[in-house]
Protein backbone atom coordinates (compact mmCIF):
# COMPACT_ATOMS: atom_id res chain seq x y z
CA UNK A 1 0.00 0.00 0.00
CA UNK A 2 1.14 3.79 -0.55
CA UNK A 3 -0.24 6.78 1.12
CA UNK A 4 -1.62 7.76 -2.34
CA UNK A 5 -3.77 4.19 -2.33
CA UNK A 6 -4.77 5.39 0.87
CA UNK A 7 -6.38 8.41 -0.84
CA UNK A 8 -4.61 10.85 0.82
CA UNK A 9 -4.75 14.52 -0.58
CA UNK A 10 -1.11 15.45 -2.22
CA UNK A 11 -0.53 18.48 0.51
CA UNK A 12 -0.05 15.60 2.69
CA UNK A 13 1.70 13.56 0.44
CA UNK A 14 3.96 15.74 -0.41
CA UNK A 15 5.23 16.47 3.30
CA UNK A 16 5.35 12.61 4.72
CA UNK A 17 7.49 11.89 1.43
CA UNK A 18 9.47 15.18 2.64
CA UNK A 19 9.64 13.95 6.22
CA UNK A 20 11.54 10.65 5.04
CA UNK A 21 8.24 8.07 5.06
CA UNK A 22 7.96 7.03 1.30
CA UNK A 23 5.01 4.00 2.81
CA UNK A 24 2.43 3.87 5.38
CA UNK A 25 3.33 1.86 8.59
CA UNK A 26 0.64 -1.15 9.46
CA UNK A 27 -2.05 0.86 11.53
CA UNK A 28 -1.84 3.74 9.24
CA UNK A 29 -3.00 0.84 6.59
CA UNK A 30 -5.63 -0.11 8.54
CA UNK A 31 -7.09 3.23 10.44
CA UNK A 32 -6.54 5.58 8.15
CA UNK A 33 -9.73 4.65 5.31
CA UNK A 34 -12.29 4.14 8.32
CA UNK A 35 -11.21 7.60 9.56
CA UNK A 36 -11.45 9.30 6.00
CA UNK A 37 -14.75 7.24 5.93
CA UNK A 38 -15.69 9.11 9.02
CA UNK A 39 -16.07 6.20 11.45
CA UNK A 40 -15.18 6.10 14.67
CA UNK A 41 -11.80 3.91 15.62
CA UNK A 42 -10.69 1.94 17.82
CA UNK A 43 -6.78 1.50 17.61
CA UNK A 44 -4.65 -1.10 19.60
CA UNK A 45 -1.35 0.12 19.22
CA UNK A 46 2.01 1.10 20.92
CA UNK A 47 4.04 3.72 20.70
CA UNK A 48 6.83 3.28 17.70
CA UNK A 49 3.90 1.42 15.29
CA UNK A 50 3.50 5.00 13.70
CA UNK A 51 0.33 5.44 15.07
CA UNK A 52 0.09 8.96 15.45
CA UNK A 53 0.38 10.05 12.26
CA UNK A 54 -1.99 7.21 11.53
CA UNK A 55 -4.75 9.84 13.34
CA UNK A 56 -2.86 13.04 12.47
CA UNK A 57 -2.95 12.83 8.24
CA UNK A 58 -6.85 11.61 7.71
CA UNK A 59 -7.67 14.49 10.84
CA UNK A 60 -6.15 16.94 8.59
CA UNK A 61 -7.39 15.98 5.61
CA UNK A 62 -11.17 15.91 6.93
CA UNK A 63 -10.44 19.56 8.49
CA UNK A 64 -9.36 20.32 4.91
CA UNK A 65 -12.42 18.97 2.91
CA UNK A 66 -14.98 20.72 5.15
CA UNK A 67 -13.07 23.82 6.13
CA UNK A 68 -15.92 26.63 6.41
CA UNK A 69 -15.36 30.22 7.50
CA UNK A 70 -15.00 29.46 11.31
CA UNK A 71 -13.06 30.50 14.10
CA UNK A 72 -13.90 27.55 16.81
CA UNK A 73 -11.77 24.64 17.94
CA UNK A 74 -12.58 21.59 15.80
CA UNK A 75 -10.37 18.80 16.70
CA UNK A 76 -9.52 18.28 19.94
CA UNK A 77 -6.07 15.50 21.07
CA UNK A 78 -6.46 14.68 24.84
CA UNK A 79 -2.94 13.22 25.75
CA UNK A 80 -1.67 12.03 29.45
CA UNK A 81 1.49 13.93 29.02
CA UNK A 82 3.36 16.94 28.31
CA UNK A 83 6.48 15.13 26.11
CA UNK A 84 3.60 13.16 24.04
CA UNK A 85 1.27 16.65 23.60
CA UNK A 86 4.38 18.42 22.59
CA UNK A 87 5.10 15.76 20.01
CA UNK A 88 1.93 15.30 18.26
CA UNK A 89 1.48 19.23 17.68
CA UNK A 90 4.81 18.74 16.18
CA UNK A 91 3.25 16.34 14.27
CA UNK A 92 0.38 18.03 12.93
CA UNK A 93 2.99 20.75 12.01
CA UNK A 94 4.36 18.61 10.37
CA UNK A 95 1.95 16.90 8.00
CA UNK A 96 0.27 20.32 7.36
CA UNK A 97 2.99 22.29 6.08
CA UNK A 98 1.16 22.58 2.85
CA UNK A 99 -1.99 23.11 4.40
CA UNK A 100 -3.93 26.48 5.62
CA UNK A 101 -4.33 24.48 9.40
CA UNK A 102 -3.30 25.68 12.83
CA UNK A 103 -2.51 23.70 15.85
CA UNK A 104 -1.48 24.24 19.32
CA UNK A 105 -0.79 22.27 22.40
CA UNK A 106 -1.30 23.04 25.75
CA UNK A 107 -0.25 21.30 28.89
CA UNK A 108 0.52 21.63 32.62
CA UNK A 109 3.69 22.49 34.61
CA UNK A 110 4.70 25.87 32.87
CA UNK A 111 3.03 29.05 33.06
CA UNK A 112 0.04 29.74 30.81
CA UNK A 113 0.76 32.89 29.69
CA UNK A 114 1.85 31.64 26.29
CA UNK A 115 -0.94 29.46 25.80
CA UNK A 116 -3.29 32.16 26.05
CA UNK A 117 -1.62 34.78 24.12
CA UNK A 118 -1.84 31.36 21.34
CA UNK A 119 -5.19 30.63 21.98
CA UNK A 120 -6.17 34.29 20.74
CA UNK A 121 -5.29 33.49 16.95
CA UNK A 122 -6.97 30.68 15.19
CA UNK A 123 -7.14 26.97 16.58
CA UNK A 124 -8.12 24.14 14.26
CA UNK A 125 -6.43 21.50 16.23
CA UNK A 126 -6.15 21.35 20.13
CA UNK A 127 -3.76 19.35 21.65
CA UNK A 128 -3.95 18.93 25.35
CA UNK A 129 -3.26 17.36 28.55
CA UNK A 130 -6.45 16.81 30.82
CA UNK A 131 -5.90 19.25 33.78
CA UNK A 132 -4.78 22.40 31.81
CA UNK A 133 -7.68 21.52 29.46
CA UNK A 134 -10.22 22.03 32.11
CA UNK A 135 -8.84 24.84 34.12
CA UNK A 136 -8.63 27.40 30.65
CA UNK A 137 -12.30 26.23 29.91
CA UNK A 138 -13.50 26.95 33.58
CA UNK A 139 -11.68 30.21 32.86
CA UNK A 140 -13.84 30.47 29.65
CA UNK A 141 -10.58 30.56 27.05
CA UNK A 142 -11.43 27.29 25.72
CA UNK A 143 -14.79 25.98 23.84
CA UNK A 144 -15.44 22.62 23.20
CA UNK A 145 -18.85 22.84 21.57
CA UNK A 146 -17.47 22.87 18.17
CA UNK A 147 -15.13 19.75 17.99
CA UNK A 148 -16.04 17.89 14.96
CA UNK A 149 -13.42 15.16 15.58
CA UNK A 150 -11.91 13.97 19.44
CA UNK A 151 -8.71 11.66 20.11
CA UNK A 152 -7.98 10.22 23.31
CA UNK A 153 -4.44 8.52 23.14
CA UNK A 154 -2.69 6.59 25.34
CA UNK A 155 -6.32 5.78 26.78
CA UNK A 156 -4.56 3.19 28.96
CA UNK A 157 -2.06 5.14 30.28
CA UNK A 158 -4.72 7.94 30.66
CA UNK A 159 -6.77 5.77 33.23
CA UNK A 160 -3.81 4.58 34.67
CA UNK A 161 -2.22 8.09 35.92
CA UNK A 162 -6.13 8.77 37.44
CA UNK A 163 -7.20 11.04 34.49
CA UNK A 164 -10.73 8.79 34.41
CA UNK A 165 -12.79 11.96 36.01
CA UNK A 166 -11.25 14.87 33.85
CA UNK A 167 -11.89 12.66 30.10
CA UNK A 168 -15.09 11.95 31.90
CA UNK A 169 -16.26 15.62 32.43
CA UNK A 170 -14.30 16.64 28.61
CA UNK A 171 -16.48 14.09 27.45
CA UNK A 172 -19.60 15.83 28.81
CA UNK A 173 -18.37 19.42 27.40
CA UNK A 174 -18.22 18.20 23.76
CA UNK A 175 -21.00 17.60 21.10
CA UNK A 176 -22.52 14.28 20.95
CA UNK A 177 -22.45 14.74 16.76
CA UNK A 178 -18.90 14.32 16.58
CA UNK A 179 -16.34 11.37 15.48
CA UNK A 180 -13.96 9.92 18.21
CA UNK A 181 -11.06 7.96 17.57
CA UNK A 182 -9.54 5.68 20.57
CA UNK A 183 -6.04 4.81 20.84
CA UNK A 184 -4.39 2.17 23.81
CA UNK A 185 -1.51 0.48 23.64
CA UNK A 186 -3.58 -2.39 25.77
CA UNK A 187 -7.21 -2.87 26.22
CA UNK A 188 -7.99 -4.82 28.54
CA UNK A 189 -11.77 -5.10 29.52
CA UNK A 190 -11.80 -2.00 31.76
CA UNK A 191 -10.55 0.13 28.68
CA UNK A 192 -12.77 -1.35 26.29
CA UNK A 193 -15.83 -0.89 28.45
CA UNK A 194 -14.85 2.70 28.16
CA UNK A 195 -14.18 3.16 24.77
CA UNK A 196 -17.89 1.96 24.46
CA UNK A 197 -19.50 4.32 26.17
CA UNK A 198 -17.69 7.30 24.32
CA UNK A 199 -17.99 5.75 21.20
CA UNK A 200 -20.67 4.93 18.25
CA UNK A 201 -20.20 1.20 15.82
CA UNK A 202 -16.45 1.73 16.57
CA UNK A 203 -13.96 -0.01 13.90
CA UNK A 204 -11.18 -2.32 16.07
CA UNK A 205 -7.86 -1.53 14.33
CA UNK A 206 -4.83 -3.83 16.16
CA UNK A 207 -1.75 -3.94 15.42
CA UNK A 208 0.33 -6.61 17.56
CA UNK A 209 3.71 -6.02 17.86
CA UNK A 210 6.24 -9.22 17.31
CA UNK A 211 9.17 -7.13 18.34
CA UNK A 212 10.37 -4.22 20.97
CA UNK A 213 8.62 -1.08 20.99
CA UNK A 214 11.96 0.34 19.15
CA UNK A 215 12.12 -2.19 16.07
CA UNK A 216 8.30 -2.53 15.82
CA UNK A 217 8.79 -0.19 13.07
CA UNK A 218 10.66 -2.90 10.86
CA UNK A 219 8.53 -6.33 11.75
CA UNK A 220 4.98 -6.25 12.93
CA UNK A 221 1.96 -8.46 12.39
CA UNK A 222 -1.75 -6.95 11.84
CA UNK A 223 -5.00 -7.67 12.12
CA UNK A 224 -7.93 -5.97 11.63
CA UNK A 225 -11.48 -6.63 12.23
CA UNK A 226 -14.82 -5.11 12.90
CA UNK A 227 -15.52 -4.04 16.08
CA UNK A 228 -18.45 -6.80 17.81
CA UNK A 229 -19.95 -3.91 19.78
CA UNK A 230 -19.77 -6.85 22.58
CA UNK A 231 -16.56 -4.67 24.81
P1 LIG B 1 4.54 6.84 16.91
O1 LIG B 1 4.10 5.40 16.98
O2 LIG B 1 3.48 7.75 16.48
O3 LIG B 1 5.21 7.27 18.20
O4 LIG B 1 5.66 6.93 15.76
C1 LIG B 1 6.91 6.30 15.88
C2 LIG B 1 7.90 6.80 14.86
O5 LIG B 1 7.52 6.38 13.54
C3 LIG B 1 8.01 8.30 14.78
O6 LIG B 1 9.37 8.65 14.81
C4 LIG B 1 7.42 8.65 13.43
O7 LIG B 1 7.98 9.81 12.89
C5 LIG B 1 7.72 7.42 12.63
N1 LIG B 1 6.82 7.20 11.47
C6 LIG B 1 5.57 7.66 11.31
N2 LIG B 1 5.05 7.26 10.13
C7 LIG B 1 6.00 6.51 9.52
C8 LIG B 1 6.08 5.82 8.27
N3 LIG B 1 5.06 5.79 7.42
N4 LIG B 1 7.21 5.14 7.99
C9 LIG B 1 8.23 5.13 8.85
N5 LIG B 1 8.24 5.78 10.04
C10 LIG B 1 7.13 6.45 10.38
Amino acid sequence: MSFKNLNLINPIIRAVTEAGYSKPTEIQDSAIPYILAGKDVVGCAQTGTGKTAAFVMPILQLLKKYTPEHKEIRTLILTPTRELAIQIEENFGLYSKYLPLSQLSIFGGVSAGSQLAALRKRVDILVATPERLLELVDQRYIDLSKIEIFVLDEADKMLDMGFVNDVRKILKLLPQKRQTLFFSATMPVSIRKFAETIMKNPVEVTVHPVLPATQTLKQSATSTSQYSGNL
